[in-house]
This record gives C-alpha cells, structure tokens and sequence, in this order.
C-alpha cells in the first residue's frame, strides 16, 4: 500500500480485519485517518519498535491476566510464584507448596522438563513431574506453573499446568512461540526474556504469542550474559520501567536465576517490586542443599517466609496489595477473556 510520504507502511491482519501500520517517520494525522476509513481496518499507529502487538500503543490499558477467578496478574496484587527449580519427589514438592503458601505465595512452580546445559544432568521427570506438580498444587489449593519445552509437548503441559513457562533458551524458539499462541486453550504464558535478548526481542516473542489469539502473556526478566559482577546473570532494574513504558503486558522478575545465589535474592526481590514489577517468580526448596538443580540460589522455606514478610511491608508503601494465607479454595476452571487491541477483539 502505498503511503505519500513515502513512510514505510506494513499491515498486520487479525480475525478479519487488519491494522495498517505506519514505521519510520511521523505521518500526519490526517494521513493517518484515512487509513481507518478503508474497509476492514480497525486501527493506523504509528510505530517506532520492531514488535506490534505488545506495544503501549495498542491500548492504554495494562492487560490483566486471570490465572483464576480469584487470582490476576497485573493488577494491583503484587503475585509471588515460588517453588523448587525442579520436581523431585511427591514430598519434597507438596512439602515446598505448603510452606510458600503459608508465606503469601500465590502460584506453586516447579520444572518437570528442565532444559540442562548438559545432557548428562537431571532432565526432569516430565510428565511424570507435572502429576506431582499438579497432585501439591491441588492439596495447597495453587495454582501452577511448569516450563514447556517443546511443541510436541504442548497440549499435554497445558492440560496440566495453570501457566505455561517458556524459558530463556526458548525465548526465540519461533515455531514454540506461534503454537502456544494458537493454542485453543489460551494459556497464560510466562515468558522468560532470552540470556542475550533485548528488550525489543522479548516483545516481538510476545507478539509472536498475541498474533495467535492468546493475549494471556506474562514477560519475565531473569537477568542477561554477565561477566562483570558476582552474581549469575546481570538484571538490569532499569528495564523494568522501561518495559512499563513500552508495552501494556504485566512485567515478573525471576531473582533466582538473575542472581544464581540464596542470599541476593531477598534484595533483589524488594527492589523489583519497588521498581514496579508485577511479581516474581522465586525458586525455593525444602532442602536447598539437596536440591537436584540450582540448589545454590533457592531460598529454605523460613528465608522465603522472612523475605515474603519484609515485602509485604514494602507493598504497602508501594501501593501495592500482597495476599495473605487463607485455607485453600476449590479451584474452578479458569476463565481467559479475549483481549482488545484498539477496536479489534482477538
Ligand atoms: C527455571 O525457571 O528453572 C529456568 C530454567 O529458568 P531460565 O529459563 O530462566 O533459565
Ligand atoms: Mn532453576
């Protein structure tokens, strides 16, 4: 389509109609008007990023996304998901899933297909760990979440799991990307942002998954390649108001691997939450120095309880609501709403 001043112009098409978008130069607004007036397109913007969908600029709501009818991430509740890195035992995690939701925590994790630099580590207990996962999640009344790593894999994690996971080694796995988000089910994603991705990188992944139709995501800052200090990767607090900024989706910090030790994470956590972020995801074990994988940076039950304590006093000054232990409900089928972007309901 041809634009007079020349501006590069792209379309995006969802559902029926399309977006007609207008990159590299600052177009009029009548120019940008008459684009609206065509059959079919629900919106002209104006865009300087590579990723779409995510932008600020599509909505001038923050998403929220409903886990359960009684649990949203993005909203005013800051929402702690904590769990051991791995599924183990039957015990070791309903013993973790008990202790963190007496802290406060609000989502059980636990990996059951662990990506491993080296073949010859603990691979996960794969479907085998998402029955025990989801057995500890029911008893303490959490719901939660477990890494998908691989497409074939897909439908049978999203039956399991209240969030899918997408870790930092699948964070540019493409084809991953676009089948979660044309899964029917409309899982909410936890999507970790790449080792060595930049920020416009972990939206266009998100935009990947919203171009499918689900507009459940989650973006997960974990820390990018290190060199210079002494924890396991650099988690630059700086880009958690900046992604504010840039997109409308709700923004968790995982301390665990950005730190890659127990005792950084306290600090680590209050200052993402002073920072704005909407959660974090934290790694805890009942006995750290058992732990099959990243034992080193899990917090022992009563270090997360003390951290959980020091952040509810923070939220409040924060402006921010922190949930207290209470039994747990039955849990209900979750209920994902379709999402708007501009006039288009996808
Ligand atoms: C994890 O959460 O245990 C994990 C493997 O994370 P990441 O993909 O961020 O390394
Ligand atoms: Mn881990």
């Amino acid at each position: 389509m041809a634009c007079e001043h020349g501006e590069l112009v792209r379309t995006v098409r969802l559902a029926s109609e399309a977006f007609v978008l207008v990159r590299s130069g600052r177009p009029e607004q009548e120019a940008l008007a008459r684009f609206t007036e065509l059959p079919r397109v629900a919106a002209a913007l104006s865009l300087d990023t590579p990723f779409i969908l995510s932008s600020r600029l599509m909505t001038d709501l923050s998403t929220r996304v409903v886990i359960r009818p009684d649990l949203e991430v993005g909203g005013e509740e800051f929402v702690v998901m904590a769990g051991p890195c791995a599924v183990e035992t039957d015990e070791q995690v309903r013993g973790t899933a008990r202790s963190v939701r007496e802290s406060g925590a609000r989502v059980l994790r636990g990996g059951a297909f662990k990506p491993r630099t080296s073949p010859f580590s603990f691979q996960g207990h794969r479907l085998a760990g998402l029955e025990i996962l989801q057995r500890a999640g029911q008893e303490a009344g959490l719901p939660i979440v477990s890494e998908v790593m691989a497409t074939q894999d897909l439908d049978e994690v999203v039956q399991s799991v209240d969030i899918l996971q997408v870790g930092m080694r699948n964070a540019l796995n493409y084809s991953l990307l676009t089948a979660i988000g044309r899964h029917p089910g409309r899982p909410p994603v936890l999507l970790k942002r790449g080792v060595g991705s930049t920020l416009d990188e972990l939206l266009c992944a998100a935009d990947y998954v919203l171009q499918g139709g689900n507009p459940n995501v989650l973006l997960c800052l974990r820390g990018t390649l290190n060199g210079l200090g002494h924890s396991r990767a650099s988690l630059n607090i700086a880009d958690i108001p900046a992604l504010r900024r840039l997109t409308h989706l709700p923004i968790i910090v995982d301390p665990s691997h950005a730190a890659g030790r127990r005792d950084l994470v306290p600090a680590m956590s209050q200052a993402a939450l002073v920072a704005g972020a909407d959660g974090l995801l934290v790694e805890v074990h009942i006995k750290p120095e058992e732990a099959l994988v990243d034992g080193p940076q899990s917090l022992t039950p009563h270090g997360f309880a003390s951290m959980m304590q020091r952040l509810r006093d923070l939220s409040r000054v924060m402006g921010r609501t922190m949930h207290s232990d209470r039994e747990p409900e039955e849990s209900s089928e979750p209920e994902h709403p379709s999402h708007t972007y501009g006039n288009l309901q996808v």
